[in-house]
């Protein structure tokens, strides 16, 4: 386990300032080492030297080693104090970019600053997003299909005959229960992208915002 440690371990609230470790440890951080090392060899990473860093942690209690060029740890109950990257299975820093198998996420996170939506997250706003398509598809023409999508298997397609055009969603099997108004069908879809799709809803709003028919 690899654990970064201006940020993580040193509080680090004015960053580098003078390159000294001028603040106390983050709360919290020196009982979750000790738990981490009862059951992972645990590697200090940091871009620091390793022997002040190693001073430091001396100081508060653990026992440190140096790197001396090891291609791994896997020694408990000490701490290896590196600016190497060493093998790991997790890196634990204030600085990181969860990499998910997708660069464009990737980018965004570095973007925005913002972290990735969990799984959990996702699942919320999908059941939020499938709650108003409920409340879509009992106001217009409507129909379930088989998503066909073997990497999402059992999705369905929910499409929406807008008097502005059909506009069509993916719906997770765990929301199909929000859906039981919509009769199943075969259904065709009439190759509209997403962006058609969100400008015939959009149409479609501004004209019942302005008080025309809704169909
Ligand atoms: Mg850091």
């Amino acid at each position: 386990m690899a654990v970064d440690f201006d940020g993580v371990v040193h509080s680090y609230t004015r960053g580098w300032a003078d390159g000294s470790m001028y603040d106390p440890p983050v709360p919290g951080a020196l009982d979750a080492l000790r738990d981490l090392m009862t059951r992972y060899a645990v590697v200090i990473h940091t871009a620091r030297d390793a022997g002040q860093v190693a001073e430091w942690l001396d100081g508060h209690g653990f026992e440190c080693v140096l790197d001396d060029g090891r291609p791994f740890w896997s020694v408990q109950g000490q701490l290896l104090v590196t600016s190497r990257k060493l093998p790991s299975v997790a890196y634990v820093d204030d600085r990181a970019v969860l990499f998910r198998g997708d660069w464009a996420e990737a980018l965004a996170i570095i973007e925005t600053g913002e972290p990735a939506p969990t799984s959990a997250q996702l699942t919320a706003v999908y059941r939020e997003r499938t709650h108003l398509l409920a409340h879509l598809a009992a106001l217009y023409p409507s129909r379930l299909r088989d998503g066909g999508d073997p990497e999402r298997p059992g999705w369905a397609v929910l499409d929406v005959e807008l008097p502005t055009g059909q506009a069509s969603w993916h719906i997770a099997p765990r929301d199909l229960d929000l859906l039981t108004h919509v009769p199943a069908g075969p259904g065709q879809w009439d190759g509209h992208s997403t962006a058609e799709k969100y400008e015939r809803l959009e149409a479609l709003t501004t004209t019942i915002a302005n008080g025309g028919a809704s169909g």
